[in-house]
């Protein structure tokens, strides 16, 4: 009888089909709710690489419940790198800071940004014209408030940092235009 190998066929083929939808559903869809799906898959999105790297599982990032990272941040460290709040321009701890070192993530220690990229973008936060390795932050496609804007944030402990704009010095062009309460401060020796 043809018919049984044949339904096997259309069967297998479904099923390839729909998994291959499933999986570009996954790959697709931008913003901030979609990160944690695109690390199920092992996607990471990183634009100012354009790579993506393969989550093999052995990797160390940070996680923490709500509960745990209410523990060991301020109030306002939270509600910025968790709840991705902009704290008040002129009003945070290094946008007029001028030590030299190394600007660490507030949640897991990240390297982030060096002083020799900080400069002063008038807008009231620290701002770099570049990250310390393109691997330290994560690109989002943040769609809030009408906007279209990119979100950064920590890819090691996905902490809202901040967002980037096109309007940055050279050599890059880029303003990583950040919140000084994601950010801790290692001064050089
Ligand atoms: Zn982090």
């Amino acid at each position: 009888m043809p018919v049984g190998p044949l339904m096997i066929k259309f069967l297998v083929m479904g099923t390839l089909l729909l998994g291959s939808l499933a999986l570009l559903m996954n790959i697709m869809p931008t913003g901030r709710q979609n990160l944690r799906s695109r690390r199920v898959l092992g996607i990471i999105k990183n634009p100012i690489a354009m790579v993506a790297t393969i989550d093999d599982g052995g990797d160390e990032k940070v996680r923490k419940t709500e509960e745990e990272w209410k523990k060991v941040l301020t109030e306002e460290q939270y509600q910025v790198t968790r709840c991705s709040a902009t704290e008040r321009p002129f009003m945070g701890k290094y946008w007029d800071h001028h030590e030299d070192g190394t600007y660490t993530c507030v949640g897991c220690g990240q390297e982030l940004f060096s002083s020799d990229t900080k400069y002063d973008s008038k807008s009231g936060w620290p701002s770099y014209y570049k990250p310390v390795d393109n691997a330290a932050v994560s690109e989002i496609k943040d769609i809030s408030y009408g906007r279209v804007r990119t979100e950064i944030v920590c890819s090691n402990c996905e902490a809202h940092l901040g967002h980037v704009f096109p309007d940055g010095p050279q050599p890059t062009g880029r303003r990583f235009c950040i919140n000084s309460a994601s950010l801790d401060f290692v001064k050089d020796d």
